[in-house]
């Protein structure tokens, strides 16, 4: 019998002595099956031709990710914190070496995953350090591969310990959830995002999808209540779900001033759209939400307006409509 991983997910499937015939998670519009088509690797395989690199961020946050890059190529996080180690996501390959080292750190106590993408192989993690794996239970239907270790959590936040606390946003999947971590070294705190929300190049942005791979916007409600959550948190620093994918300074400015930037585009293109080279285009000019992290709400696209005098209703045109 032999564990399989879809090659391009990363998602582990129960022990079978064939490979499995189709992943779930990649025929989700969320994912993508390959040109070229489903494959498969079994989960020795894996570990005889890659292996982890870790990464200190800061004294008690390291990141681990496989090389060559496996799958969706997503990091986890080992938080340190007195309650004990935290896995802040999850990665495919758990090979000796990496058990070794996370042994020599003081094992792992919890586990938290963002969303069923990187749920990978937190199976044999969790057995590994007999460790709880901290879902959402909105997401229960997309865990492939039962364990005993699950803990489905259905509220908005759950404390994991003095200074974690898990957040339920919503968005990209139902039980979307983000990490908060309030005890960084510089007590500023910071948010560990998955790709929940997805800090863009230049780590000035952030942006949030329902399909990153395919490109499909999530709509402005969805935008608002992810918004109005991270709005009361105190944080300064973003940890994304991609190497390099940090913001270093400024973390709820960015992400309040992108979220309603992209509720501007998504809803109404927002005054000067389509603009010139340094004109209104710039995200820096766009109008920050009020305190609370609220976006001002606006006219639906095709919503009839307030009837103007005299001359009755008019339809809202929005810029680009014409071009569909
Ligand atoms: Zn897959
Ligand atoms: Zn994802």
């Amino acid at each position: 019998m032999t564990v399989f991983l879809c090659c391009t997910c990363g998602t582990s499937y129960p022990d079978v002595s064939r490979q499995p015939e189709r992943c779930p998670i990649c025929e989700d519009e969320r994912q993508f099956i390959p040109t070229l088509g489903q494959a498969w690797i079994s989960r020795d395989a894996l570990a005889s031709t890659h292996r982890n690199a870790w990464r200190r961020h800061e004294p008690d946050l390291l990141s681990l990710q496989t090389v060559p890059a496996f799958a969706i190529d997503q990091r986890a996080f080992l938080l340190r914190t007195p309650e004990g180690n935290i896995l802040w996501d999850c990665i495919a390959l758990l090979d000796a070496a990496t058990e070794d080292l996370v042994r020599g750190l003081g094992g792992l106590s919890m586990i938290a995953i963002s969303h069923p993408h990187y749920y990978t192989a937190m199976q044999d993690w969790a057995a590994a350090f007999d460790a709880p794996i901290y879902l959402h239970a909105a997401d229960r239907d997309w865990v492939m591969r039962p364990s005993p270790h699950a803990r489905f959590w259905d509220s908005e936040t759950l404390e994991l310990g003095s200074a974690v606390t898990l957040i339920r946003t919503g968005g990209h999947f139902a039980g979307g959830t983000v990490l908060h971590w309030s005890s960084t070294a510089d007590g500023a705190g910071a948010l560990l995002v998955g790709d929940i929300v997805q800090v863009a190049p230049g780590a000035r942005t952030v942006s949030f999808m329902w399909s990153y791979p395919n490109m499909m916007p999530l709509p402005g409600a969805e935008i608002r209540q992810i918004a109005s959550r991270l709005a009361p948190l105190g944080y300064d620093r973003i940890y994304g779900a991609f190497a390099g994918q940090e913001v270093a300074q400024g973390g709820p400015a960015i992400v309040a001033r992108s979220a309603a930037r992209y509720v501007e585009l998504l809803e109404r293109g927002g005054p000067g759209y389509p603009a010139g080279p340094g004109k209104e285009g710039s995200l820096e000019n766009r109008q920050a939400p009020d305190e609370g992290g609220r976006i001002p709400s606006r006219a639906k696209p095709g919503i009839l307006e307030e009837p103007e005098a005299e001359t009755g209703y008019r339809s809202v045109k929005r810029p680009g409509n014409d071009r569909l």
